[in-house]
């Protein structure tokens, strides 16, 4: 596989990975345990494949899996979930909030249990996640919250204007919380991706497909293998590196 080095300072570091069950987070488990990393993974609904994949991961690299079905946008669900991880004394040195969901269509159609739901599956998730771990962080002085983001969360984009305010808001987010945490030694970034060809995308037509590429100047889409190794060298960059919403799209916008 061509990804960084393995890093073996990372042994014994435990790294969160919230949408781990497929796509993006899916790949950036495997990175991360490649490189001797304890994983936390979090699913809603796909918990039975997500934990065949942890099992695969521990025993190839000789890691811990723990692996939960919670839904991130349920405050309570999160705080009963690091309940639970307290009790079996694991805490979080490394935080990737992946977990995400899409609605496309006009606004003025949109329901408003439908722009709760994007809101708060995309931004309040990040906010429950980020607030449980940080007290273990604080007290380490060390830690590193890497948001998954969009570039409508920057541009914007028609027919996903709540899916934009909720990345635009994980942008600010990012922002604002790496100045508050800086003094405390932990980083907050963020990675704004472009097309990157998962199951998200999967409602897209071939003809759909091709216009897209064609506005790419890269040619084509990412895939969540790329997206997962830029992930994880942030996560092994300077802790200098922060604040941060870095564009990872072929150079689309
Ligand atoms: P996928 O649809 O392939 O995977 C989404 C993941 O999120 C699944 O593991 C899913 O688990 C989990 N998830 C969704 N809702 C919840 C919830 N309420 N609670 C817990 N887990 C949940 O998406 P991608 O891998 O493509 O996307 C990952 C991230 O990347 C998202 O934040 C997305 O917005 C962002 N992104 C993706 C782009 C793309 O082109 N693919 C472009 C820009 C950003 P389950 O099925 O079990 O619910």
């Amino acid at each position: 596989m061509n990804t960084p080095a393995a890093d073996q300072s990372n042994t014994q570091k435990t790294v969160l990975i919230t949408g781990a069950s497929r796509g993006i987070g899916k790949c950036i488990a495997e990175i991360f345990a490649k490189n001797n990393c304890n994983l936390v993974l979090l699913c809603r609904n796909s918990l039975n494949s997500m934990r065949e994949n942890g099992r695969k991961l521990s025993e190839e690299y000789g890691i811990n899996v723990s692996c939960y079905a919670v839904d991130v946008s349920n405050s309570e669900e999160i705080s009963g979930l690091f309940q639970d991880l307290s009790n079996h004394q694991i805490s979080i040195d490394i935080l990737i909030n992946n977990a995400g969901i899409s609605h496309v269509g006009l606004l003025q159609d949109m329901t408003d249990a439908e722009w709760d739901r994007i809101i708060q599956t995309n931004l309040n998730s990040v906010f429950y996640t980020s607030r449980a771990v940080l007290p273990s962080m604080i007290a380490a002085k060390s830690g590193r919250i890497i948001n998954i983001s969009s570039v409508w969360g920057d541009t914007g984009a028609s027919m996903e204007v709540a899916y934009s305010a909720s990345k635009g808001g994980v942008n600010a987010f990012t922002k604002a919380l790496a100045k508050e945490l800086a003094p405390s030694g932990i980083s907050v970034n963020a990675v704004a991706c472009g097309f990157i060809d998962t199951e998200m995308n999967a409602h897209l037509s071939k003809p759909e497909r091709d216009i897209l590429f064609e506005e790419i100047p890269a040619g084509r889409p990412g895939t969540a293998k790329e997206v997962a190794e830029f992930v994880y060298e942030i996560a092994v960059s300077s802790k200098y590196l922060t604040g941060q919403v870095i564009t990872f799209d072929g150079g689309w916008t």
